[in-house]
């Protein structure tokens, strides 16, 4: 059994990773601030005596006896990470030198939850990890493409000064049950809104593509990151199939029955245009290989909102 920290595990991906681990034996303490996370989406986990529960903003230093720790703690859709710009880029900064930190203090080996959007608006496709990027920094998603690309700096200068035993993961666009009704991400907004029979908003003419992975088995590519002994990465953990926005919207539909119409709306800046995972090393160092082909995938998701609903 082991003491795991993991910060932002009220919120969608957090909340999936600490029951995987509390189901593997091991003892949890989430860490969250409630910005983007809910009481909800761990109420399940609230009974389990190896479950912990500490609301705490990690750009306040913390300390706590851990072995391991996911530093997910960071809102994650752009409508949120927007709100307060300069709140993200703490979080990034702050929050994760905090966890660094008390990596180093406890000798605990830290993975830090980064993101495909440190490649920006790739000119590079599929993305790879030796890909340096194509990111705006001054612009709107600068607060997280940058804020994140700053926490991945963090972590490798933690291990080249202080021999922090560090883990990156790069996540693409995931999806699942308990991603927030208003998180403002295509998949929610367009489940919604197929439910509710209203206009599908797409944003620009839909020609943008994205991959989207099945949170169990970003989970799961997680957990075998962390348990990866000699490799820190970073390493893309998604799944590779690659769709428009339309196709997705229409996949929806289709999947739904809904008798939504679809309507464009303005493209935000800074958009990306195309995103795809090489997978390549993940397969080679993890053996990982995503399982959950996105009807499945969705169909288990339009359940979830379905319940709430
Ligand atoms: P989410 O918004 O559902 O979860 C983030 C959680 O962090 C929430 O519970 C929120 O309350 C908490 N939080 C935010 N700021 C905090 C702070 N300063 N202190 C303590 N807690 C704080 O988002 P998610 O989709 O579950 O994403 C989790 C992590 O994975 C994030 O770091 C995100 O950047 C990363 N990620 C997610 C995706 C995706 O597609 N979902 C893709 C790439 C990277
Ligand atoms: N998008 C859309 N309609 C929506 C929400 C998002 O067309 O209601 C688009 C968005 O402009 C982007 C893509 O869907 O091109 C993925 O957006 P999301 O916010 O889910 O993730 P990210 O842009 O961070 O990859």
């Amino acid at each position: 059994m082991k003491n795991i920290l993991v910060t932002g595990g009220a919120g969608f991906i957090g909340s999936h990773l600490s029951e995987k681990l509390l189901a593997e034996g091991n003892h949890v303490i989430c860490v969250d601030n409630f910005f983007t996370g809910s009481r909800k989406n761990i109420d399940h986990l609230l009974d389990n005596r190896e479950f912990e529960l500490i609301r705490h903003d990690i750009i306040e230093p913390i300390l706590l006896q851990v072995d391991q720790i996911y530093n997910l703690a960071c809102p994650a859709s752009p409508i949120h990470y927007q709100i307060n710009a300069i709140k993200t880029i703490k979080t990034n900064v702050i929050g994760v030198t905090n966890m660094l930190d008390l990596a180093d203090e406890t000798k605990a080996r830290i993975l830090q939850a980064s993101t495909s959007e440190v490649y920006g608006d790739p000119d590079v496709h599929p993305q790879k990890e030796s890909y340096w990027g194509n990111v705006n920094p001054i612009g709107l998603r600068s607060c997280y493409d940058e804020g994140k690309r700053v926490a991945e700096a963090l972590m490798m200068d933690y291990h080249r000064q202080h021999n922090v035993d560090i883990r990156i993961i790069r996540i693409f666009n995931t999806y699942g049950p308990r991603m927030a009704e208003n998180d403002g991400r295509v998949v929610s907004n367009f489940i919604l809104q197929a439910l509710k029979n209203q206009d599908i908003t797409i944003n620009g003419d839909g020609s943008q593509t994205r991959s989207f992975c099945y949170v169990d088995d970003l989970v799961r590519g997680m957990i075998a990151l962390m348990n990866k002994e000699d490799f820190m990465g970073p390493v893309n953990v998604g799944n590779d199939g690659e769709y428009t926005i339309k196709q997705l919207a229409e996949m929806i539909i289709e999947l739904t029955g809904s008798k939504s119409k679809i309507v464009y709306t303005p493209l935000p800046s800074d958009d990306p245009c195309k995103r795809r995972p090489d997978l390549t090393l993940a397969k080679e160092v993890l053996g990982y290989e995503p399982t959950v082909h996105i009807k499945d995938g969705l169909l288990k998701t339009i359940e979830y909102f379905e319940s709430i609903l």
